[in-house]
């Protein structure tokens, strides 16, 4: 096992790369590696072959049905035709020279009941530090550089400056698709209206064109003026109105025909993007092709001079392409690769966006909302909570059915008949 399987697909690309392998083994134990460039070394690596394992009679690679020990179970597909995998297997690794020189120890062991490999690397002065996986070598190998680098830029390309949010590693990072399409829906509305206003034609005129047109898809939508900042602003839609409007919304209302066309394309092709994204079974590169020729779309250059009749008007510019565009455009597809077995619906908050809004809701229907009493006033979070356990509470453990209320009733006479006192 080395460690240099992930560079295997760089190997093919340069053709005049040459491998020198010194080895006498078993006569001796070391094996020295090399490749080299136009004679000159690139990259090499001294084994030493502690143990050199067995290959398990029969041996099979994990199935699906087979559990494994690691987060990432199941699904490994390992084709008849590859090498086969020895077990009991120890071999010590050194490269780099000086300060960077580093030696691990690979081992692999095989359970012959389950069927399950482990791959281990062993670090540190003592190889006392282990890092394992039973999925692949490859695998292993990448564990070992993220616990060497916590920052290692290897599986999120392009991928420059710390995270931001650096508690939650870069690589377990997933956006919500939801999201992805809310606000990007958002800056194409936002961009047509800003279209509109640029050429003077926001009146009265206009935004009753788009009130009609929201209402002929049954939108509910609405402008309305900000007195303190003399700003037009409008109905925020939800999600499923958002779709609506991104999918059906007559442009040819607002802008002449070909400009109509033009941003009627630029809305369905992210329409159709979004769509292919959701879809686990779509192909990530094919995804990472549509994503882009959709960028290219939203950066459509203006051709000639504005002065000429033969101008063709582009659309937007770079400045205009948001954090979501940039993470659907350059990680959607890496992530869809990543996660495909689930896809990235799975990641959605919109269950957690659900149970918000129910606290909310809950909050402001049923709570005391403090009640109006400042000597026992709770925070708003600690009464919504308190609500919930309660919730919870009666939820697991019913009451009993209530007794039936009894009524007494006492006649007791007066000088003037009976009076009745319940
Ligand atoms: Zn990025």
């Amino acid at each position: 096992m080395s460690l240099d399987s992930e560079y295997s697909e760089q190997e093919n690309i340069d053709n005049k790369l040459c491998i020198k392998e010194e080895s006498t083994y078993p006569f001796s134990n070391k094996i020295s590696y090399k490749e080299c460039k136009n004679n000159v070394t690139k990259r090499s690596f001294n084994y030493l072959i502690i143990k050199e394992g067995v290959y398990p009679v029969n041996s099979e690679f994990p199935s699906k049905k087979q559990k494994t020990n690691n987060s990432m179970p199941s699904k490994i597909k390992r084709s008849p035709q590859h090498y086969k995998i020895p077990y009991n297997y120890i071999v010590e690794t050194t490269w780099g020279r000086a300060i960077k020189k580093r030696t691990v120890r690979c081992e692999i062991d095989y359970n012959k009941d389950t069927h399950i490999y482990q791959f281990q690397i062993k670090y540190g002065s003592d190889f006392q530090q282990v890092v394992s996986s039973n999925i692949s070598p490859t695998t292993v190998a990448k564990i070992y550089e993220q616990a060497l680098n916590p920052n290692t830029k290897a599986t999120i390309s392009g991928h420059i400056a710390p995270p931001l949010f650096s508690v939650i590693p870069i690589n377990n990072i997933v956006f919500d698709e939801l999201h992805v399409f809310l606000r990007i829906t958002d800056r194409l509305w936002a961009l047509v209206i800003a279209e509109i206003k640029e050429h003077d034609l926001f009146n009265d005129l206009t935004r009753k064109v788009i009130v009609d047109e929201m209402q002929r898809l049954k939108v509910s939508f609405y402008f309305w003026e900000n007195k303190d900042s003399k700003t037009w602003e409008y109905t925020s839609l939800v999600g499923d109105d958002k779709e609506i409007v991104i999918k059906s919304f007559n442009l040819q209302l607002l802008f002449r025909s070909s400009r109509a066309n033009l941003i009627r394309k630029l809305w369905d092709d992210f329409y159709e993007l979004y769509c292919s994204m959701k879809n686990k079974t779509t192909d990530p590169i094919q995804l990472k092709k549509q994503a882009l020729d959709w960028l290219l779309l939203f950066l459509t250059p203006s051709q000639g001079n504005p002065n000429d009749l033969n101008f063709t008007q582009g659309l937007y510019l770079p400045n205009q392409i948001t954090s979501y565009m940039h993470v659907l455009v350059y990680h959607g597809w890496e992530l869809l690769k990543k996660h495909q077995r689930w896809g990235l619906r799975a990641f959605s908050c919109s269950a957690v966006e659900k149970k918000n809004h129910n606290q909310v809701s809950a909050f402001f229907r049923k709570t005391l909302k403090n009640g109006g009493n400042l000597l026992k006033r709770k925070p708003a979070i600690q009464e919504i909570i308190e609500f919930e356990n309660r919730t919870l509470y009666f939820t697991c453990n019913p009451l009993k059915e209530p007794n039936s209320v009894k009524k007494l009733r006492i006649k007791r006479k007066t000088s003037k008949g009976f009076i009745r006192v319940y």
